[in-house]
């Protein structure tokens, strides 16, 4: 047999400005450039382990989760595959099959398969709906009320920190007094902010953290982390009754080799970058600013962000999509031609994009480029 060729070249991201926000916060900096070549073969953090993942001591995996449960203030942490198998295995321990849990309105599509695979079921808390999507806290002690009137308890609450369609940042604090209020646990999805903005689980009053190393924590992935309270330690890293050591939600080892490497190497970036997080909002700020200046664009969510994660409603592209030959593919095109990347092919009646991590130029190149677009085609 003789293979295709796989097409295992990439230049993309050198080449270009990449505006999808899906990629912004996984791009790598060097030292975990260094390590996923160090670490590129199969099991190469496993050379010096008795046992268990999280307590290799070379490379210092216990140091690091050790430091990451400071950095994120919680009581224990591990490594997991992604935000989702987080969320599951949380789920898989806390839950029964058949029990209720209330997740939000803008919930990560994840969060509901996670649910789904656990056999929970799943009631929506809504949001306010178009343009803001925002999330009340109020609205979860609503919905919990109404279910109380059904005499349905759910054993779970679960709150997006920053959701993927709007980039909003809604109020952990506020949602996690009504839980502890209702005597349930709080688990929040960070995989859009641990590791762009400080996370502190127990000033958020969560119970449980999860966060996504390949989208927001400088790492090739998949890797995810899972931190939680003391309280809940017992029963998500229940050991097994056949291997004494090994946990059993985590089916005994998790995320191993180059993916744990580069998110350690990533750490002292991590933990330095989160700092200046309020300068990344403020940049974000400024560019819908100037984004909208334009005319036919404007943020949807709310406003003013508080993410770098920004959804536009570009009436404007999708005007001259309407009379131009290439259709919804001109801004792809044009963006292409200026080495801009990261929109979906075909799409202008709305795109969502992040300047996450870009220099003031680059950003001004950007904008400068959406303008151009715009007073071509005679706006
Ligand atoms: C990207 C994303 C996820 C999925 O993260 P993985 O680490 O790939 O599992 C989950 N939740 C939200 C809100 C996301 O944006």
């Amino acid at each position: 047999m003789e293979c295709q060729d796989y097409a295992l070249n990439r230049t993309l991201e050198r080449e270009n400005l990449n505006l999808n926000p899906l990629q912004r916060g996984g791009f790598l900096p060097l030292e975990a450039r260094k390590a996923l070549y160090e670490f590129s073969d199969g099991y190469s953090v496993c050379d010096y382990c008795s046992g268990r993942l999280d307590q290799v001591k070379k490379p210092s995996v216990a140091g690091f989760l050790d430091d990451l449960a400071q950095f994120l203030n919680v009581d224990a942490v591990r490594t997991v595959h992604g935000a989702r198998e987080g969320k599951f295995a949380i789920m898989h321990a806390i839950c029964q099959p058949g029990d209720t849990i209330l997740v939000d309105g803008n919930a990560h599509y994840t969060t509901h398969l996670a649910a789904e695979r656990n056999q929970l079921k799943l009631v929506e808390v809504p949001t306010s709906g178009h343009p803001e999507y925002k999330v009340e806290p109020e609205s979860y002690r609503e919905v919990l009320n109404q279910l109380h009137d059904q005499c349905e308890e759910p054993s779970l609450l679960v709150l997006t920190h920053v959701d993927g369609d709007y980039g909003n940042l809604t109020d952990s604090q506020g949602v996690g007094k009504i839980a502890s209020e209702y005597g349930i646990p709080l688990l929040l999805n960070c995989a859009y902010s641990m590791g762009r903005m400080p996370i502190d689980a127990k000033k958020l009053k969560a119970d449980f953290v999860v966060g996504s190393g390949h989208k927001s924590m400088a790492a090739s992935g998949p890797i995810g982390v899972l931190g939680l309270k003391e309280e809940w330690a017992d029963k998500v890293f229940k050991r097994s009754s056949t291997h004494s050591v090994k946990e059993v939600e985590m089916l005994g080892c998790t995320s191993r080799g180059a993916p744990l490497a580069t998110l350690m190497a990533s750490f002292p970036h991590i933990m330095e970058r989160v700092g200046k997080w309020n300068q990344e909002v403020e940049k974000t700020r400024k560019f819908v600013a100037q984004m909208e200046k334009i005319g036919g664009i404007s943020q949807i969510g709310v406003k003013p962000t508080d993410h770098d994660l920004v959804r536009f409603e570009t009436s404007l592209f999708h005007q001259i999509a309407e009379k131009h030959p290439r259709r919804g593919f001109f801004l792809y095109e044009e963006l292409k031609k200026r080495n801009i990347v990261g929109i979906k092919r075909g799409q202008t009646k709305w795109f969502k994009c992040s300047v996450y991590g870009f220099n003031s130029q680059q950003v001004e190149y950007i904008t400068r480029s959406f303008q151009e677009i715009a007073e071509k085609h005679g706006h």
